[in-house]
């Protein structure tokens, strides 16, 4: 299957993967969206500011998915490596589970488009929102 980076920086010890702009985490501004950034219910502010800027991309995310054929069963592996990050180990810490972008990708994705998107083990007790 082949492989997409979404993430922001792609770790030395993994093949450099292309990177997939749009689902970015950063704003128009450059600034980072991180679920850090928000402090009374981080989850749903940060899912759903996350999610406005997914929705001023989503023309570019409409053409991705068409030309790739990912609406007629071809499967695309989008990376990320926030499991690995600190701030993942972190909210594990506290919480007992975490959330990166890949959980508003997904959501957005199904929501909107209809996409299948399966989670892999490390992303298995990642909240869904
Ligand atoms: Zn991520």
């Amino acid at each position: 299957m082949p492989g997409v980076s979404i993430a922001m920086y792609q770790p030395k010890w993994y093949e450099a993967l292309p990177t997939l702009d749009m689902f970015l985490i950063n704003d128009e501004h450059g600034n980072w969206i991180k679920p850090g950034n928000f402090q009374d219910s981080p989850v749903e502010e940060y899912a759903g500011v996350l999610s406005h800027e997914y929705h001023k991309r989503y023309d570019d995310i409409w053409k991705w998915l068409e030309t790739n054929k990912l609406f007629k069963n071809t499967d695309i592996a989008l990376c990320c490596w926030c499991p690995h990050a600190s701030a993942a180990s972190k909210q594990i810490a506290q919480h007992g589970t975490y959330i990166c972008h890949s959980a508003v990708v997904e959501q957005f994705l199904m929501e909107h488009f209809d996409v299948e998107v399966v989670r892999d083990a490390e992303r298995s007790n990642m909240i869904k929102i």
